[in-house]
């Protein structure tokens, strides 16, 4: 696309954001022109549409922001049409949601905005973005999901599980690249997951999940999993990663949870001989949140290219947690206590660092803005889409 109908999109979609609760009408306007003229597309969806709602304003807004950008938005694209498999939607089903898509916008943009020129801008957006969804999933064979049998499931904080599973058959994925998940009991919520280990022939994977209050999926993954449940497993996603042709030494940055893409890189490269150094910080909010701090340390005692930084913003544990929190083994970084980017930023601006931030959105957000304020060249700084 041409940059002048690159940034009519970007307007256009600008205009949709600015407005008071703009994206929300948007993303209801747009299900419900879909499943009035295409209703069979109804049955891809779970019966609360909040989460898909937000989901798919996200994936817009993504795509839109970075259009010009094909080394990152095609793959971007490539691997959400090979997920997307796993609704069991065709070629035109895509049609059917790029003219809903069209026909939401321009109800909502109104004459004065939605001129011929803009009208061919987003055809031709949409256009690109479907055509190369449709490209990638086409060229797949096989069944497009996995699925995987609950071979372990350990609570180990209140509100984070640690599950094992067992795939009917191996998959292929990138250590820091990330998964779409739908477990038994919520059909059709897919959410998104990251292996905490690397890819392996046996077909082993491992989650940790945390229990976000409210949540639809998230409380059945860590309180209501049971030995032999089947969840089913979507294509890889993402691009984070060691990228070795660059050569440089890496700043890894991870809270909660965030530690799972991670953690799968590391163990990743504990098994080559040369690696590049690495820096992990890993955070949380009491000492306590640093639940998987043991295995990181033993990863450090064995491989010397590894220094793990553990980090809380509180010095002691909250009053229910009974069990003592771990010394640091001799040789391995003491806890430090702040805000994880405050205190990751106030080492300096790691500028010969390629540097990846997991974690919750506002956590990647601040974090960045964090380095960036200290100097940290932001195309060095790179996480997932903020979904
Ligand atoms: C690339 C990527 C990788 C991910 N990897 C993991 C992982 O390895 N382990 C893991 O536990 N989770 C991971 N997540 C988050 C996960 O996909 C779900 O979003 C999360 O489990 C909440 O799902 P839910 O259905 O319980 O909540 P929802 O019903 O989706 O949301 C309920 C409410 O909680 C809010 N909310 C959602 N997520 C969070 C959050 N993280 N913190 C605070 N509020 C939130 C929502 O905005 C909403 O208001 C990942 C997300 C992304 C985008």
């Amino acid at each position: 696309m041409d940059a002048t109908k690159i940034s009519l999109v970007r307007t256009t979609f600008k205009a949709v954001a600015a407005v008071d609760d703009g994206p929300e009408r948007l993303a209801r306007s747009f299900y419900a022109i879909l499943f009035s003229h295409y209703p069979a597309t109804r049955e891809f969806f779970p019966a609360a549409m909040d989460v898909q709602r937000d989901r798919l304003l996200k994936a817009i807004g993504y795509v839109v922001e970075n259009l010009e950008d094909a080394e990152r938005i095609l793959p971007f694209l490539a691997q959400l049409g090979r997920d997307h498999r796993k609704y069991g939607i065709t070629d035109e089903h895509y049609i059917a949601v790029g003219n809903a898509l069209i026909t939401a916008l321009e109800d909502f943009a109104g004459n004065e905005l939605w001129t011929d020129e803009v009208d061919l801008a987003w055809r031709e957006a949409i256009a690109l973005i479907a055509s190369v969804m449709m490209e990638a999933a086409n060229a797949e064979s096989g069944p497009p999901t996995r699925v995987g049998r609950v071979v372990e499931h350990k609570q180990i904080l209140r509100d984070v599980a640690v599950v094992r599973l067992q795939l009917d058959r191996p998959m292929q994925y990138g250590a820091g690249q990330y998964v779409s998940v739908s477990v038994p009991g919520r059909p059709r919520m897919w959410r998104y997951l990251s292996p905490s280990i690397p890819s392996n022939g046996e077909g082993q994977i491992e989650f940790h999940v945390r229990r976000v209050a409210g949540g639809w999926v998230s409380p059945a993954m860590v309180g209501q999993t049971r030995l032999g449940d089947e969840w089913l497993i979507s294509s890889p996603l993402g691009a984070l990663g060691v990228d070795r042709s660059r050569n440089r030494d890496q700043l890894m940055i991870a809270s909660g949870t965030g530690i799972a893409p991670l953690r799968a890189q590391v163990m990743e490269m504990a098994m080559r001989g040369n690696n590049p150094r690495v820096h992990l910080f890993v955070g949380g909010v009491y000492p306590c949140d640093l639940y998987d701090l043991e295995t990181l340390w033993q990863l450090a005692r064995t491989n010397p290219w590894l220094t793990v930084i553990p980090v809380s913003e509180e010095d002691t544990n909250p009053w229910w947690h009974l069990d003592p929190t771990p010394v640091a083994p001799p040789g391995m970084h003491e806890r430090l206590t702040g805000k994880l980017g405050a205190v990751v930023a106030a080492f300096g601006a790691w500028e010969d660092r390629d540097i990846q931030i997991v974690g919750s959105p506002s956590m990647v957000q601040a974090t960045k803005y964090r380095l960036q304020a200290k100097g940290t060249p932001v195309e060095n700084i790179r996480h997932d889409p903020l979904l």
